[in-house]
């Protein structure tokens, strides 16, 4: 059973040609409505790589949260521990897709930034892998860590957004997982890898990814060749499968290469939950 603490938004996408300026008005092409958040992401991703899940989150008092439940209901997810926040609203994701799959993004955390740890300790019961992301902010992914520390689980921890990620956070995760962004801000692989955690797991886009321990050489997996055609959620997806794969006790470097297959698989389709993220297709992935 995998638990994953972290972020649920209803994410709101406008398809325009350029941004406006203060002051403007401008048309846009396009527009939908997703399920988002790194959290929920992962989760889901998890799920569909066939691992039980609990995602440990909250929403707000209002119909995007409401909406968002139903998501759980369809997806085959478990809802037990998805808290209601009576004050804030729906953590809500406004991204502006421009050409050329660039996006801008604003993000209100609302209800996400009331997340309470308190019952974790339930969701935790029988888990073999604990996933944490950073956009539920410090002190409650620290907290979150640490709970997982008690009781004994493989604690993850996926250091994005990497901004208000301490050395203290770091040593509370067994494994950390970033993006080559990410990695340079923390400091590069080796700093990442002497504030305590076992190991460094670095995702490098269409370059693959690699495991990195303490004084020995990383395993090193290529991406899968494929045509990417939104590789929004990627990472996620990645973070999701390779938990998955962990708590079925596979071994890293094979569990390495079931999440590249899982990045593949969601950049190879549009937005960051994808249907035909599924352990056959997985499995069709890999035996390419
Ligand atoms: P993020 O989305 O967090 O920036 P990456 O871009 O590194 O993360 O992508 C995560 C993983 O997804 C990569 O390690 C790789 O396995 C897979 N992936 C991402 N983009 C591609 C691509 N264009 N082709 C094949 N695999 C990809």
């Amino acid at each position: 059973t995998v638990c994953v603490v972290g972020s649920i938004n209803m994410d709101h996408m406008i398809g325009m040609q350029r941004l406006p300026v203060p002051g403007e008005t401008l048309l846009g092409r396009t527009m939908g409505k997703f399920p988002g958040g790194k959290g929920f992401n992962q989760a889901v991703a998890a799920h569909r790589s066939g691992a039980a899940v609990r995602f440990f989150g909250r929403v707000g008092n209002d119909s995007e949260g409401a909406l968002l439940r139903e998501a759980f209901d369809q997806i085959g997810l478990e809802d037990r521990f998805l808290q209601v926040d009576p004050d804030s609203p729906t953590g809500a994701a406004q991204v502006l897709s421009l050409p050329g799959s660039e996006n801008a993004i604003i993000v209100v955390p609302g209800a996400n930034a009331a997340l309470d740890v308190q019952a974790l300790p339930e969701a935790l019961l029988g888990a073999d892998v604990l996933m944490v992301q950073m956009e539920v902010g410090h002190d409650t992914a620290s907290a979150a860590l640490a709970l997982g520390k008690d009781a004994g689980v493989t604690t993850i921890l996926n250091a994005a957004p990497s901004g208000s990620v301490t050395t203290a956070t770091l040593a509370l995760a067994d494994i950390v997982v970033v993006n080559e962004t990410e990695a340079a801000e923390l400091g590069g692989v080796e700093a990442l890898l002497q504030s305590g955690p076992d190991a460094v797991v670095l995702t490098l886009g269409a370059r693959g990814a690699e495991w990195h321990v303490h004084g020995a050489e990383p395993i090193r997996v290529p991406a899968f060749r494929i045509t990417p055609r939104d590789t929004t959620g990627a990472g996620d997806a990645f973070c999701g499968a390779l938990a998955a794969a962990l708590s079925a006790k596979i071994s890293c470097g094979d569990a390495l290469v079931r999440a590249a297959a899982a990045g593949a698989i969601v950049a190879m389709a549009t937005g960051a939950q994808t249907e035909t993220l599924c352990p056959r297709n997985l499995d069709r992935m890999i035996a390419r």
